[in-house]
This record gives structure tokens, sequence and C-alpha cells, in this order.
């Protein structure tokens, strides 16, 4: 396991990735009955950008330091809100001195009914997120594989909520695995919203989880991406996708909305894009 979230948090890919999971969560409560929220490859919970791996590559500079340099077109600012506002609640003197990765995100959007479990298979990075959630009765940190954790905890006994699934796709089979474990997932908890983040970069692969999907019978499936649009090679990943199951259904027209602003805010080239798209109906 070589893969730190610490290099990457707050760049493009999470951009996408936070800004739909403060949609969704926020979409879940307007009812007041509990939910619960699955995040199966939590990283270490908060990213303090003095860390020396976010000094190093900068790549939240290209993120969400853009997106905060930008004035919002109000349309906008609303779509994003629950994201930026949690974003800026983490850091009451005002710059950014931390950025919140998904447990702190989801964990700042829950009402006391809610609850957290949080799985973190490397030894460190569990214990870092264990000690940031030490003494929160609400939230659960285990030291667990995320793919045991999609197979055992779903459903939960809330029957209402989000699975996160957000590896780390050091492994060349990575989107079999989602595709294996969000299937037996689904047809467990039918009902349940899930949220799946990846890179662009092996479409072949992207159709094929796609196709999955649908041959398995999945229902209400949407997937959103946000590219930058850089050719260099050597450059880090130039975009990110997300395929969600039973979205809230406000949020592909809010996207339609937000990502071509998140596109032309963050945009490095001519092949920027942002897409949205239902690829199997209800
Ligand atoms: N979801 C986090 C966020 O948005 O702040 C970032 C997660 S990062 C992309 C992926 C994480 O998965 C890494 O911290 C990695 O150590 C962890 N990981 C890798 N394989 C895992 C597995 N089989 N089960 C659980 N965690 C795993």
């Amino acid at each position: 396991m070589n893969y730190r979230h610490a290099y990457h948090a707050g760049n493009i890919g999470d951009v996408l990735k936070h800004a739909v999971l403060a949609a969704c969560l926020t979409y879940l409560k307007r009812k007041d009955q509990p939910f619960r929220v699955i995040d199966t490859h939590a990283g270490i919970g908060a990213y303090p950008l003095a860390l020396e791996e976010m000094q190093k590559t900068g790549e939240w500079q290209r993120g969400i330091g853009r997106v905060l340099a930008e004035a919002r077109p109000d349309a906008v600012a609303r779509i994003l809100a629950p994201w930026l506002e949690a974003v800026a609640a983490a850091n009451p003197a005002g710059p950014l001195e931390i950025y919140p990765g998904s447990p702190m995100l989801a964990r700042m959007l829950m009402r006391p009914q809610d609850r957290l479990t949080l799985t973190e298979l490397h030894p460190a990075d569990h214990a870092t997120l264990a000690g940031r959630f030490a003494g929160d009765w609400q939230v659960k940190v285990i030291h667990l594989d995320g793919w045991l954790a999609l197979g055992s905890f779903v459903p939960p006994k809330e029957k209402r909520g989000l699975v996160l699934i957000d590896p780390a796709f050091e492994v060349t089979d990575e989107f079999e695995r989602i595709a294996d474990g969000l299937v037996k997932a689904w047809k467990r908890w039918t009902n349940g919203m899930y949220l799946v983040w990846y890179p662009l970069k092996d479409r072949k692969g992207i159709d094929r989880f796609h196709r999955t999907l649908e041959e398995a019978g999945v229902r209400d499936v949407l997937t959103l991406e946000l590219s930058i649009g850089r050719s260099d090679p050597d450059s880090p990943m130039r975009g990110s996708g997300m395929t969600l199951v039973n979205a809230p259904y406000t949020l592909a027209d809010d996207m339609r909305v937000a990502l071509p602003w998140l596109r032309d805010v963050l945009g490095e080239g001519p092949d920027a894009a942002a897409v949205v798209r239902q690829i199997i109906p209800e």
C-alpha cells in the first residue's frame, strides 16, 4: 500500500468528490430520520496544508485553491455551499490551513441522530484517523479492508444513507473489485445511495464497470466527469469521474450548472470537459 492521500488532498479529484458528497449529504438532511455514512476507503480524515506531503506536490493549489480564489455566480455558489461552507468552518481563522477529507466533511454535515462508519486499511493512516475521532460516539473507525466493509455493513440499521467508495487505484483490477462489491452491496441494500470515485485514466475499464452494473440489473445510475484537459503525460491526473447509484433527483440538474463552472475555473487545456449523464434510468 504505497498510496497516501496526503499528496493529493484538495486536488481536482477531491473537488469533484467532495462537492458531490456534500450535496448528497445535504439532500439526506431534508428528512429528520437518521442516516448513516459508510466511507470504505477513508484516508486520514483531514489534511493540514502544513503536511510535508501537501507541500511537496502542491496539488491542492490547482484544485481547492483555485475554487476559493474565484468569485462564484449565485447559482453555482448555492450548489457548492454545503462543501465550501464546511471548508470555511474547518478554517475559522480565514485562510485555508486544513483541507477536510471525506470523513471530516461527512462529520461536519451530520446531525446528532446520524452516524459515520469509516474503514481504512493503511495502519498509519488508520491510527491518524482513529486519533482524529477518538471519543466521538457518532463515528466508528475500523482498521479493516474496505471491500469487506462494503460486504458486511450494508444495509445499515438506519436504512437510510450513503456509501462512499473511494479506492486508491493502485491495482489494475480496481474496477472489477468496485463492480463486484457495489453489485453485491446493492443487492442487499437496493435503496442505498452509492458514490464511486475514479480517475479518468482507463476509459475501457470505466465502460466495462458501467456495463457490469447494467448487466447486474442496477438501476438509476448517474455519471459525472470533470476533466481539466491536460495532455502532458507526466503531469498528475487530468480528471476524474463519479458513478452514483440512487443519486438525489436534484443532483444531475445541479451538476449541469456547477461542473461547467468548475471546468472553466480548473481547466488547463482545450479538452477540459464537464459531463453529466444518466447512464441507467430509474
Ligand atoms: N476518501 C478519502 C477522502 O476523500 O478524504 C480519500 C481516500 S484515498 C483516495 C484511498 C484510501 O484508501 C487510502 O488512504 C488508502 O490507504 C486506503 N486503502 C487502500 N486500500 C484499502 C482497502 N482495501 N481498504 C480500506 N482502505 C484502503
